[in-house]
């Protein structure tokens, strides 16, 4: 992954852009969303591998994921402004596996996932891989890492 603040800060921008209406809760939830693929880390500790359809930078990753994320913000807390809400929350979701396939590690990032899982990356990898612990986070490899996505 890229970094949690660079996913979060991607979030933040794209609902700046997008939405004209200046939603708060809007920017929080697209914020929210542009993280959000990452929660699939929970998948190491109950046994998920890696490289499964449902391990990290699978499914959550995936553009079907993105699309029923938004579908359900959307339709839930994003009623009053369904079209906003569906393009800075879908934006900011599938950012994040964009930003991942351009990292220099890790696997690929399943786009396609649950109809192809073949793992991809772009031709051009120019940010560090993140590490994945908040811990191994706060080291030096942490700065590279935010430098990596400043450049
Ligand atoms: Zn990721």
């Amino acid at each position: 992954m890229a970094s949690v603040f660079g996913h979060g800060i991607v979030g933040f921008t794209l609902s700046k852009v997008i939405d004209n209406k200046n939603l708060k809760w809007l920017m929080l939830a697209a914020m929210f969303s542009a993280i959000l693929p990452d929660f699939d880390v929970i998948g190491y500790r109950i046994g998920i591998p890696y490289a499964s359809p449902l391990g990290h930078r699978g499914f959550t990753h995936s553009i079907l994921f993105a699309v029923l994320w938004s579908l359900f913000l959307m339709f839930t807390i994003g009623r009053k402004h369904k079209l906003t809400w569906f393009l800075v929350v879908f934006t900011t979701t599938i950012s994040h596996g964009l930003l991942d396939a351009i990292t220099t590690g890790g696997e690929g990032v399943g786009f396609f996932i649950p109809f192809e899982n073949s793992r991809y990356f772009f031709p051009t990898r120019v940010i560090l891989v993140s590490p994945l612990s908040i811990k191994s986070f706060f080291t030096d490899w942490g700065l590279q890492v935010i430098f990596s996505e400043i450049k």
